[in-house]
């Protein structure tokens, strides 16, 4: 598994193949291209341990829904104004989203101190075992940079 810190490098040496490959899948049967995807997703997280990455929560951090903010903050006990007010802004999507990374909800060893209300965005990241693939080869791009796993489906693909 590449290290976070090698993924940019590396993201940037691979850069035109990946935006080729992932250009081309554009012409693939949606349900084919859901298989393929999906499939490389279950090979890349057989052996790779999330817990000794965290790149995803050091370096991007999720997309807040109301629903997520009314879920943690009833779980930390907070209303859920105080709780935006204390975690969160607006970006430029006029979206909530992380005042700081790495998360504020990311311990020292890499473990999510809300994980059983965490983000909907953070359950479902990388993204890459979810159906509907061929909406979101903007985000296998832009996340081959951040993810390991997302790097590896992609050399693979
Ligand atoms: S989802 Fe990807 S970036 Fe996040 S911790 Fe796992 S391997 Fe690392
Ligand atoms: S809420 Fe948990 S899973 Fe989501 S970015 Fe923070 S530490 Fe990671």
């Amino acid at each position: 598994m590449l290290k976070p810190e090698q993924l940019k490098k590396e993201a940037y040496k691979n850069a035109k193949d990946f935006k080729k490959k992932i250009a081309s899948l554009k012409k693939e049967k949606d349900k084919k291209l859901d298989l393929k995807i999906n499939d490389l997703d279950d090979k890349a997280f057989a052996h790779i341990d999330c817990l000794s990455c965290a790149n995803c929560c050091k370096t991007l951090g999720p997309l807040f829904t109301q629903k997520d903010v009314e879920r943690v903050a009833k779980h930390l006990r907070m209303k859920p104004g105080a709780f935006t007010e204390k975690y969160l802004r607006i970006d430029e999507d006029h979206d909530y989203v992380l005042q700081e990374t790495p998360c504020s909800f990311l311990d020292s060893e890499n473990y999510c101190t809300i994980y059983d209300v965490r983000p909907k965005a953070c359950a479902d990241y990388p993204n890459t075992h979810l159906k509907n693939q061929k909406k979101m080869l903007g985000l296998l791009q832009k996340n081959v940079e951040y993810c390991p796993a997302v790097f590896e489906i992609v050399e693979k693909l």
